[in-house]
């Protein structure tokens, strides 16, 4: 499995280290395009994607990042993460913002509103089904949460989210929905899957359940598996 990275520019990168630890892993705090030549794995946290993309450029990490990406190392992007794995998003302010890319999708950054709009579910992820019978269903933490909105052919869809006929998304959202029930019950896709890439659109890393970090470590230790990370790597967002 070698190193595992966490990058640290902002947001929950202490609770990534927290949950690898009980996990017994040491995640190591990345800040320096350099560093990245020291893992062989990387989390990408939860935050604030436009901040964390100001930092990211002013430590010129946006090239190291992609490479690792292109280089096919298994990274997982959490939330923002997701973001900044994302080869567009869309929903943010004209220009937007620089993505490292590789996750050939389309986000939306602020899908279900803003900090007040943020919400748990329960979300059914087969992958997580333990093979003694363990649950798989899984506690999201969604906040100012982003959701896929298109997914490319190399990409798997580990969980969506039906979101229910009386919950209301707000106008900066891809869909509005004005009244309760004013439409019937639609899915969005909240994890996603494409070689070595890995992408929630909410926290595992706020929950005690350390399932999603134990399935990426497990990803990122699988050897076998043919890694397409280096589809496209595209950030015209
Ligand atoms: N929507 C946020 C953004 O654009 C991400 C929120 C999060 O990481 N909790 O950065």
């Amino acid at each position: 499995m070698g190193v595992v990275g966490v990058l640290a520019l902002q947001g929950s990168f202490n609770e990534h280290i927290a949950a690898l630890r009980r996990l017994g892993v040491k995640g190591v705090e990345i800040r320096k395009p350099e560093q990245l030549q020291t893992i062989s794995s990387l989390i990408i946290p939860g935050g604030e994607s436009t901040t964390m993309a100001k930092l990211a450029e002013f430590h010129n990490l946006f090239p190291a990042l992609r490479e690792f990406v292109q280089m096919g190392k298994p990274v997982w992007g959490t939330c923002a993460g997701l973001i900044f794995l994302a080869n567009k998003a869309v929903g943010q302010k004209e220009g937007g913002q620089e993505l490292v890319g590789g996750l050939d999708c389309t986000v939306h950054r602020n899908y279900f509103g803003s900090q007040i709009q943020s919400f748990e579910a329960e979300l059914v992820v087969p992958e997580l089904a333990s093979k003694e019978g363990g649950p798989e269903t899984f506690r999201g933490v969604f906040i100012r949460a982003p959701a896929v909105l298109d997914v490319g052919p190399e990409v798997e869809v580990l969980a969506d989210y039906p979101i229910p006929s009386n919950k209301v998304l707000y106008s900066s959202s891809a869909v509005e929905i004005e009244e309760e029930s004013a439409v019937p019950e639609k899915k969005v896709i909240v994890a996603v899957k494409q070689g070595k890439l890995l992408g929630t659109a909410f926290h595992p890393e706020l929950t005690a359940d350390t399932r999603w970090h134990s399935y990426f470590l497990k990803m990122a230790s699988d050897l076998g598996e043919e890694t397409s990370n280096a589809v496209v790597a595209v950030s015209d967002a």
